[in-house]
């Protein structure tokens, strides 16, 4: 079926855009008539992404910028590489880079921990302040912020501790955006995957991924559309009365 068209002149950013569910949403989001720019620290494989977006309105226009999201001095490049093409702040922007540095707590090591943490929390805290800080000095009002935690982020996970930390910190840092942001017009939601077939995924054991399948009550891993689905939804008009909450996308796993 084809996508609806809700983000027709809609300048998007999608960080971690170059791989997994990120590259989804950039997908998504562009079909439905948005211009995406890509970020990843990745540079070609956000390049694989960008030839596969969509096309079909006339303006669209994608771009890919290289960031670690994990550095200020890399979010604010982004952001002026962006004015600088666009001429306009970004009114949607989504969070999906992350990475994970698994091993059970009483192994791991501090750079670890770091690491996971400085990608997974301060990228969407840095990206976050980046973007409002555009809108707001634009004058114009208006944006959404979609930010990927992880239903581990609830439950927690083994060897996980410090994904999980990150995961949880980026709900209460969404909470907060939404709370100071709403009156700005600016939304801010999580998403919560729960086990989607990704490069990040593939890490897992086919043992332990079959385990998982058999747990989760529609019967399968998600797809990485599945989030780029519901990141649409979030980023259109059709969610304009929802901020501040976190969706759950996980199949029904743990609930
Ligand atoms: P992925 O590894 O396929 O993609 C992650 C992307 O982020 C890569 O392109 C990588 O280059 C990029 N990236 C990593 N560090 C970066 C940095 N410092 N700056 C910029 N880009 C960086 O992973 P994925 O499965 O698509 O995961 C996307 C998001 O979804 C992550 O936040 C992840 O934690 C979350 N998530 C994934 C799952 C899952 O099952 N796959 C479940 C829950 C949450």
């Amino acid at each position: 079926m084809a996508a609806p068209m809700r983000l027709k002149s809609t300048l998007a950013v999608v960080t971690g855009g170059g791989s997994g569910i990120g590259r989804a949403i950039c997908q998504r989001l562009s079909q439905e008539g948005a211009s995406v720019a890509v970020v990843d620290v990745n540079i070609d494989s956000a390049n694989e992404t960008l030839q596969s977006l969509s096309r079909g309105v006339p303006g669209q226009d994608h771009v890919v910028l290289t960031a670690d999201v994990s550095r200020s001095d890399s979010v604010l490049a982004v952001m002026e590489q962006i004015q600088s093409r666009f001429s306009a702040p970004p009114r949607v922007a989504v969070n999906s880079a992350g990475i994970t540095r698994d091993e059970f707590l009483l192994r791991l090591s501090e750079e670890s921990f770091d690491s996971v943490l400085s990608v997974n929390l301060k990228g969407p805290f840095l990206i976050t302040q980046a973007v409002a800080r555009s809108i707001v000095s634009s004058g114009q009002n208006g944006g959404s912020i979609i930010n990927i935690g992880s239903i581990v982020g609830k439950v927690g996970n083994l060897g996980q501790a410090n994904y999980a930390a990150s995961k949880a910190g980026v709900e209460g840092l969404t909470k907060t955006a939404a709370k100071e942001l709403a009156k700005f017009g600016i939304r801010c939601n999580t998403v919560l995957p729960g086990f989607i077939a990704t490069p990040m995924t593939d890490k897992v054991p086919q043992k332990v991924l079959d385990k998982i399948s058999g747990m989760i009550p529609l019967g399968r891993l998600g797809q990485p559309e599945d989030i780029a689905d519901v990141c649409a939804f979030l980023a259109s008009d059709d969610s304009k009365y929802i901020t501040g909450t976190s969706i759950e996308v996980t199949g029904g796993l743990y609930l």
